[in-house]
């Protein structure tokens, strides 16, 4: 029997005397893996892309073979600056940015972190009048952007949506200010899937010499390829004259491990407000373009694998397994009576609930039955991020979901006391 530290009563973990051996630690990590969501099992539409063993193996090897490697030196590890340059020019031809330059981060809240950074230093040299910076957001656009405002000593507003769950764009227009520093868009939005009307925000921006960025951190590995499949949504990226940077993450749709996205700008001149130079101590000059210092080898090494082995092909391979499925699963939610999908996503995510009952009954419901359930807020709903690896899955959770719907609406479930919370 292996005494678990952690889990002895009433005492908080310490460091071992002696060494653990490794079998017993695996063990240890067997047993905690159990407890955790079923994901390989298709049991959560968030947090985690379930794809085929083949490209999480290449993701693994790649990430192993770097896990000591720190690129924060390109002269000691020119390996990974490599990767790392090829998988910035990767993206940005797919973004359509020919002069485009950028960085790997650690993940959409490093490159939103940045993108901010970038707009508030570019303000302070071109508008040093603003003392009151403010940055414009979508309501849908996501929370590192407020994370970033509150980091950086920017103010930021959001503005309401239209009926079809984008930005409405009167709103949006009304709300710039002499102070303004920034104006986002997302590409698409996390809560609902839909992409904002990027050409139009951005003209606005442009008219006013405004930075334009569009946060395309769930999009930025999905659309692209959508496109190329003939799916239609606004255009998005550097194609439109006012944006500015772009975040997209590679540890989403991109299908590689976790810890890495990009941050892209449109020219070498937006890029040099990212960089941070230091050299008032006893070493070197310390001059980087992350939040980061020491930066791990593995997640760029696992995306440039990743991004390598799949291709075009294969990237558009997995975005026709999702939309292979998703009129199934769409149609089948709004055929249970009193569900209904939020407007018409763009992409990969579907969002829905009820104005009959509440739908927090269902998430319940769903849960009880083994479903990791996103909750949304305003307005309520159960949100789904989709996987290619769902396509086995969506008869079950159509089942389930059916069942569940049935007993609330007969009064056998009702909504515990949970709130919609993410970390
Ligand atoms: C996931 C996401 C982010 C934040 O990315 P993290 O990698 O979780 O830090 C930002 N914007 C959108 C639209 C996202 O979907």
């Amino acid at each position: 029997m292996i005494v678990q530290p952690e889990k002895r009563e009433n005492q908080r973990a310490a460091l071992p005397k002696q060494g653990v051996s490794p079998a017993d630690l695996w063990q240890i990590a067997d047993d905690e893996q159990r407890g955790d969501v079923k994901w390989r099992d298709g049991r959560v539409a968030a947090l985690v892309y379930l794809i085929d063993d083949d490209i999480l193996e290449v993701a693994k090897e790649a990430y192993g073979r770097f896990s000591s490697e720190n690129g924060l030196s390109p002269k000691a590890f020119p390996s990974l600056y490599r990767f790392e340059t090829e998988i910035i020019c990767m993206a940005a031809g797919l973004f359509h940015g020919d002069e485009a330059v950028g960085s790997v981060t650690s993940g959409g809240t490093e490159s939103i972190v940045l993108a901010v950074k970038i707009a508030r230093d570019r303000a302070r040299a071109e508008r040093p009048d603003i003392t009151s910076p403010e940055i414009l957001l979508p309501f849908t656009a996501h929370p590192a952007f407020a994370k970033a405002a509150h980091y950086l000593g920017v103010e930021s507003k959001r503005t309401p949506l239209n009926e079809e769950y984008r930005v409405d764009l009167d709103a949006y227009e009304a709300s710039i200010t002499e102070n303004t520093i920034m104006m986002v868009g997302s590409a698409p939005n996390y809560p609902m899937g839909m992409v904002d009307p990027i050409p139009e925000m951005a003209a606005l921006a442009e008219a006013r010499s405004i930075h334009f960025h569009v946060d395309a951190c769930v999009g930025g590995f999905f659309l692209p390829f959508a496109e190329k499949m003939g799916k239609e949504f606004p255009v998005w990226d550097f194609r439109v004259p006012g944006v500015t940077t772009i975040s997209a993450d590679l540890h989403k749709y991109g299908y590689t491990a976790k810890g890495a996205s990009t941050i892209i700008s449109r020219d070498p001149a937006i890029f040099e407000y990212q960089k941070f130079e230091f050299g008032d101590w006893p070493a070197g000059v310390y001059s980087t373009p992350n939040i980061t210092g020491t930066r791990p080898g593995g997640p760029i090494a696992a995306a440039w694998a990743v991004m390598n082995y799949l291709g075009e092909d294969g990237y558009i391979k997995q975005a026709e397994r999702i939309y292979g499925f998703m009129p199934k699963l769409i149609e089948g939610i709004n055929e249970i009576p009193g569900l209904e999908v939020r407007g018409v996503p763009d992409m990969s995510i579907v969002t829905y609930g009820s104005d009959t009952f509440d739908i927090y009954a269902v998430a319940d419901g769903l849960e009880e039955r083994g479903w990791f359930v996103h909750r949304d807020r305003q307005p309520k709903g159960i949100h789904l991020m989709l996987s290619p690896g769902h396509d086995k899955f969506i008869d079950g959770y159509l089942r389930d979901l059916s069942d569940v719907t049935n007993l609330v609406t007969r009064g056998e479930i009702t909504a515990g006391s949970k709130e919609a919370r993410y970390g």
